[in-house]
């Protein structure tokens, strides 16, 4: 847990002004990115033992998308931080009008256990970008990566610039949080502990931004290619089981379709995972016993067309999918995170968004149809954080697309020139010039209104 003195030696070093040059932020993003090349099989063990990742999707879904991230960071930053003219009006006519992006200060990203390195990373790399000092608190549910975190960043940077914050969320975060004002969280985590902060934060007025997560809808239209979609589908689901906050959480599948797709599927996990996916090099388990009795909960809310077999000791559950799942069932109220699919019919578009609104405002949409007007007809429909059109998960790597939620799935967004943005703010500055006074803006004003009108317009 980060003292108080910590803290106050954070803020002492933040108020310094050494966070701020350009020189200084580029050269924290390459000590960063060559720790990580560094430590490249520690961070394979790591996820291994926490989430049983193979290191092939440790790269694809941690290390190799934060190397891309300080890429673009360092490709960038010296553009990102140029003072940006802007126009200005008649009114201040001869005034010049200009916005500085100012560090945020001192800011505190909390991390999940699912992506434990990425997802605390990749803020922390934003912040960095920003000129901000870090608290990073990593999660406790993830114990290999959280101590790995913590080596790694105490080599390369001093505790009063990057801090590694270690324990239970609640206990950490309400004792820092009481004895000192961060000037931004950034959380990544349950809607339910997101409300808790955001009430937290707001009793000393801290700003937050919240990653959280919700129900992802994949819908697969009578027009969609089914082989295509089924693949898609299952490597969005079954990634690292499951736990990921922009897996499709069940499917909506045109009636017409819904055997073909359902065949399709099944036949995508078997050329996947094997047929004992218990012993798949790319598949992994599920966190702890907790979760994985809620998951086993939900194989008796519906009826099993693939998958279902699970071993408690190994906290394995096979790929899985389900039909005839009650809307009012957990399995559909529920975020699921994990690998469970419910795959629901519709006939028509109102009766799949009437499903949505079940659970409104899903963090990622995927939608698998041939037809650009139905695929306007969605976007332009369904709120939504982010998502892919024929294809899932892939849109959060991208860094050119901001990455966030809305409403119950969160508040802000990040990546790329979103997360410089994001922990920045707007400094807006108008110079005017001596040699030009205008006396109708001084006082007395009487008799001045025709004038005053005609300039400020
Ligand atoms: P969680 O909310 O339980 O925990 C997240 C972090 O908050 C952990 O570091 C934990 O220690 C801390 N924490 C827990 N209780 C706290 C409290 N009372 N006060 C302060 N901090 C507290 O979430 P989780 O189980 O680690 O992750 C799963 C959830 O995260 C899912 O809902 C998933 O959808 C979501 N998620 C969202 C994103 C995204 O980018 N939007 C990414 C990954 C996961």
């Amino acid at each position: 847990m980060a003292s108080t003195v910590v803290l106050q030696s954070i803020r002492a070093f933040y108020n310094s002004g050494a966070t701020r040059s350009y020189a200084f932020r580029k050269q924290q993003l390459k000590k960063l990115r060559q720790a990580l090349l560094q430590h490249e099989e520690e961070i394979y063990k790591a996820l291994y033992a926490d989430l049983k990742k193979s290191r092939e999707e440790a790269y694809l879904t941690e290390l190799g998308l934060m190397l891309a991230e300080i890429r673009i960071m360092l490709k960038n930053l010296r553009q990102w931080m140029k003072p940006q003219p802007v126009a200005t009006n008649l009114f201040n006519f001869a005034s010049s009008s200009t916005i500085y992006r100012d560090p945020l200060g001192v800011v505190l990203v909390i991390a999940p256990w699912n992506f434990p390195l990425q997802l605390a990373l990749m803020a922390a790399a934003g912040a960095i970008a920003g000129g901000n000092c870090v608290v990073i608190k990593p999660s406790e549910l993830a114990p290999a990566t959280a101590v790995l975190l913590q080596k790694i960043i105490t080599a390369i940077f001093p505790p009063e610039y990057v801090y590694v914050a270690q324990g239970a969320g609640a206990e950490v975060v309400t004792e820092m949080m009481q004895s000192f004002r961060f000037d931004h969280i950034f959380f990544t985590g349950s809607p339910g502990v997101g409300g808790a902060i955001y009430a937290l934060a707001a009793q000393k007025l801290v700003p937050v931004t919240l990653e959280l997560g919700g129900k992802n809808p994949a819908i697969v239209e009578a027009d969609a290619d089914i082989d295509i979609a089924a693949k898609r589908i299952a490597v969005g689901k079954y990634t690292n089981s499951g736990q990921v906050c922009i897996a499709p959480d069940y499917v909506l599948v045109h009636a017409s379709v819904k055997e073909r797709l359902l065949k399709a599927l099944t036949k995508a996990i078997k050329n996947f995972y094997g047929d004992d996916p218990v012993n798949s090099y790319d598949y992994g388990k599920i966190i702890n016993r907790k979760r994985f009795d809620t998951l086993i909960n939900y194989l008796r809310q519906g009826n099993i067309v693939a998958g279902g077999k699970y071993k408690a000791d190994a906290l394995f559950l096979e790929p899985t999918i389900m039909d005839g799942v009650s809307l009012e069932s957990d399995l559909m109220k529920e975020e699921i995170f994990g690998p469970v699919l419910p795959v629901i019919p519709f006939e028509t578009m109102e009766e799949a968004l009437s499903v949505i609104a079940i659970n409104p405002d899903p963090l990622a949409l995927y939608l698998f149809t041939a037809s650009s007007k139905k695929e306007q007809r969605w976007i332009s429909t369904v709120p939504f954080g982010g998502g892919c059109i024929n294809n899932t998960l892939v849109h959060f790597s991208n860094p050119a697309l901001p990455f966030g939620g809305l409403g119950n799935s969160g508040m802000g967004s990040y990546h790329g020139e979103y997360s410089f943005k994001l922990f920045t703010r707007p400094k807006a500055v108008l110079k005017s010039p001596a040699w030009f006074d205008l006396s109708i803006k001084y006082p007395s004003f009487r008799g001045k209104l025709k004038m005053i009108k005609m300039i400020l317009r």
